[in-house]
């Protein structure tokens, strides 16, 4: 045991620990919360100095018991510890200290939080590996490793996500079937990934193998139906890649259509394994609302919905709309996008398979392509790039929504669309990842 010291904690880092000085030197503390006081104690590593909570004598009236047995070790969530609508007041003033006071005065409304901020995953994945007795352990990697925490109950997971995953990991210590392990290559499962249909209920169970050998697949697709009639689609994934990534690129239908269909904003979608969908679907609804909203579309307009996945905003804005491109690198979610068309007889939009930064320098250098009156980007974590920017401005919209998961990578694009001739009107931000520390922004740019 270190050394204990007694300090305050004075607000909260972009992780959500608390943020203390000790010495003139700042620390962040896991689980502190500003306003709060105890002691800590201070662990020596390699390259730095790490804070340890170990006491407090002085609580937040924001505190809340997180209910969560791996909540420290699971690294998922991490302001679990907190109330939700501080939560929220802390998502706000991160996204206010980001952005300069010409961009924030967009701001108007707070954050739009849950109701009911509990079990809204509806994507969920768990990791495999085999425990020291013959269990088998389920959950989540911890956060920086390959070691499986095990969870049995997730509070922001979809509860039948949590059933299913028990029951796959019990019938693997049932019927002596070994998890695949990533340093031998033996084994056999490796992942699960379930998608669950908000509005719909239908169920997608992906069953990730480390290997294409996958004899044991009739014990598990029986199994699961039996106990899960929800159970829509089960397909298998061939995942032999020493990687983060969940799904391979390889995979058959071992039940059902290999689609699950969902519905958002009045319209329905076919969504495939692979194809992005948004986590939240409730939060979705307003998410979309919002940045259409934002564009305020006329029925006159060419959109352009740029990362657009399986064409969800396009959709939604081709109700107001002349015409929609969308434009998305996954093929298979192109594939999805225009089946999606068709199924809601939606017969202005169209999608291309493209690298969205490509496809802009193409539109910008051809005087006879679209011109779009609006764009909407909602591109992935790491932003969009210089491509699809610098072509952008040269295409000159009258508007741009840009959605964003990460609000740093948001703002760095933003000041290079200022830099060109845009201005920050209006900003929302959604809470679609409740007790973590993530929040989707939507910022309307106007041409000057
Ligand atoms: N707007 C969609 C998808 C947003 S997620 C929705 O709300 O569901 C970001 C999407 O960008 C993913 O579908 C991803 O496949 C896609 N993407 C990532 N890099 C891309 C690129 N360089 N060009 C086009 N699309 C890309």
């Amino acid at each position: 045991m270190g050394k204990k010291y007694r300090v305050g904690c004075k607000g909260l880092d972009d992780f959500g620990k608390g943020k203390i000085v000790f010495n003139n030197k700042p620390f962040s503390v896991p689980y502190m919360l500003p306003g709060e006081k105890g002691e800590i104690e201070l662990v020596f590593r390699a390259k730095e100095t790490a804070a340890k909570l170990v006491s407090l004598d002085k609580l937040s009236e924001a505190r809340v018991e997180p209910e969560c047995q791996v909540y420290e070790t699971c690294g998922g969530c991490h302001v679990l510890h907190m109330q939700y609508a501080t939560q929220l007041e802390w998502k706000q003033q991160k996204i206010k200290d980001l952005f300069p006071e010409e961009d924030r005065r967009g701001i108007l409304a707070p954050v739009i939080g849950m109701e009911d901020p509990f079990h809204y995953r509806h994507k969920i994945y768990a990791s495999f590996a085999n425990g020291k007795k013959g269990e088998i352990l389920a959950g989540i990697y911890e956060e920086n490793s390959h070691r499986v925490v095990k969870t049995k109950q997730c509070r922001i997971q979809h509860p039948l996500a949590n059933e299913i995953i028990s029951y796959v990991a019990g019938l693997m210590k049932k019927q002596h079937i070994p998890a695949y392990n990533e340093d031998n290559g033996k084994g056999v499962l490796r992942h699960i990934y379930i998608r669950i249909g908000e509005k719909t209920g239908q169920v997608m169970v992906v069953l990730v193998t480390g290997s294409k050998e996958f004899k044991e697949k009739n014990i598990f697709v029986d199994g699961l139906r039996k106990q899960f009639p929800q159970i829509t689609t089960i397909i298998h994934n061939i995942n032999s890649a020493k990687t983060s990534m969940v799904l391979g690129k390889t995979e058959t239908v071992l039940f059902g259509s290999g689609t699950i269909e969902d519905e958002l904003c009045g319209l329905k979608f076919d969504i495939s394994s692979r194809s992005f969908y948004q986590v939240n679907p409730v939060q979705t609804e307003k998410l979309y609302t919002t940045a259409v909203e934002f564009a305020g579309l006329t029925g006159a307009e060419t959109v352009l919905d740029a990362y657009c996945g399986i064409g969800t905003i396009s959709m939604v804005a081709a109700k107001q709309a002349k015409e929609v491109l969308g434009v998305e690198l996954n093929e298979t979610a192109i594939q999805d996008a225009k089946k999606n068309a068709k199924k809601n007889n939606c017969s202005n939009v169209r999608f291309i398979a493209a690298d969205a930064g490509e496809y802009m320098v193409q539109l910008a250098k051809n005087p006879e392509a679209v011109k779009p009156d609006v764009v909407f980007m909602d591109p992935p974590r790491s932003g969009s790039d210089a491509n699809f920017l610098n072509s952008v401005v040269k295409l000159a919209p009258k508007k741009i929504v840009y959605i964003s998961c990460n609000p740093d990578t948001q703002k760095t694009d933003i000041d290079v669309l200022k830099k060109k001739g845009y201005r920050v009107e209006k900003m929302q931000a959604v809470d679609c990842f409740c007790h973590t520390r993530h929040v989707e922004n939507i910022a309307l740019l106007v041409r000057n």
